[in-house]
């Protein structure tokens, strides 16, 4: 055997242990198109760009090209005005989230400087990646329940939870625990009549609802086509099953954007300009991203959210016949929180694991004892 070999065999033995993100039975963290030529453009293009480096666009001007092809064709499916929106490529949804925090955090301090305590206002569905950004980012957060039925957010609770500190308020389309969107046209109102950020979660759920749009099924209005939606992320890693490192965050316009940038010429080497949290970053996941973007096409894509709709249909209507479990919610774009009252949901996704599938368990007691921060 020769070196390459015996390295390569050295990973596949490492891998022995994880199940498998291809074929479908990993319920969480892997989003498999089924498309192996989509997989090997991908990897081919990862491998044209991974020696790229994304800190220095005047460097490596393609990059600069790629992103904003990237960024031009998400701000399509989110804005009947997409020319106006801004936006950037980031590593992930957590990248994302961070970024509009931050943006939303610098533009309250120009704008509103009274402020000096900011904080945000999240629903406990919320994901955990705005506790992460607000603690990195030395900001308070405002925990407000959702109702127990639908979990969506209380747009009421919301409005008796802003405060002369609030700063920004999050909605989700849709949360990751349930599947379900918040009420986003009506946080928008809050949005314009407390003058406060408005940043939509559509992490998971964007991408799949602007298709099943496309394609005439109902959808709830989530997206920049209301006047209070300052910013919007984006996961491209999810259900445009790009490979990982793939995630848009986007902003009403340029002039938002820009708070979400980072400058420092205050040390003795080279000027850092940086538009992400990463600084030094490799070309590859952008370029997967892009060919794979290219390679599905729009077609592509509608043919993929047809399938996914149906799918969930008929999950559903399976798990309706079933007496100890149940959906929780009424979930809009293909995730599903099974819930039971007489078995241990723990117990089953164990059984299901040893016989290959993977389901993700969430306590999901939050919900009925919300905490405060
Ligand atoms: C996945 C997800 C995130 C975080 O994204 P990562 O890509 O895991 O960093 C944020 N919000 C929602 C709703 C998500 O589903």
């Amino acid at each position: 055997m020769n070196k390459r070999e015996s390295i390569l065999q050295a990973l596949s033995e490492i891998q022995q242990e994880d199940l498998n993100p291809k074929g479908g039975n990993v319920w969480a963290y892997v989003y498999d198109s089924g498309l192996r030529e989509a997989e090997r453009v991908a990897k081919e293009a990862h491998n044209m760009f991974m020696n790229h480096n994304g800190l220095d666009f005047t460097v490596f001007p393609s990059l600069l090209e790629l992103e904003n092809n990237i960024v031009a064709e998400i701000a399509e499916l989110f804005s009947n005005d997409a020319m106006s929106v801004a936006g950037t490529f980031t590593s992930g949804g957590t990248e994302s989230i961070i970024l509009a925090v931050k943006a939303a955090r610098d533009y309250a301090s120009e704008h509103k400087p009274t402020i000096t305590a900011p904080e945000i206002i999240l629903p406990t569905t919320a994901h955990a990646a705005f506790h992460k950004a607000a603690h990195y980012l030395g900001i308070n957060t405002v925990i407000v329940p959702v109702d127990n039925t639908t979990f969506k957010v209380d747009s009421y609770e919301v409005e008796k939870s802003i405060t002369p500190n609030t700063i920004m308020l999050i909605g989700s389309s849709v949360n990751y625990s349930h599947g379900v969107s918040d009420p986003i046209s009506e946080l928008s109102l809050l949005a314009e009549k407390y003058e406060v950020w408005l940043h939509v979660d559509a992490c998971i759920g964007g991408f799949l609802l602007a298709y099943y749009k496309k394609l005439g099924l109902p959808v709830i209005d989530f997206d920049f086509n209301l006047p209070g939606v300052s910013s919007l992320s984006v996961d491209l890693h999810k259900y445009a099953f790009t490979p990982k490192g793939a995630s848009v965050i986007l902003y009403r316009d340029k002039q938002l954007r820009k708070y979400q940038y980072y400058t420092c010429t205050n040390w003795s080497g080279y000027p850092v300009i940086n538009t992400t949290i990463q600084s030094t970053k490799s070309g590859g996941p952008l370029a997967a991203c892009w060919a794979t973007l290219k390679y599905i096409g729009d077609d592509g894509y509608k043919k993929l959210a047809e399938t996914i709709w149906q799918a969930k249909q008929e999950i559903t209507k399976h798990f309706m016949r079933l007496d100890d479990l149940y959906i929780l919610g009424d979930p809009e774009g293909s995730l599903l929180a099974i819930g039971s009252d007489t078995l241990d949901i723990f117990q089953l996704a164990d059984e299901m694991k040893k016989s290959g599938w993977y389901v993700q368990v969430q306590p999901g007691d939050l919900i009925h004892n919300p905490l405060s921060t």
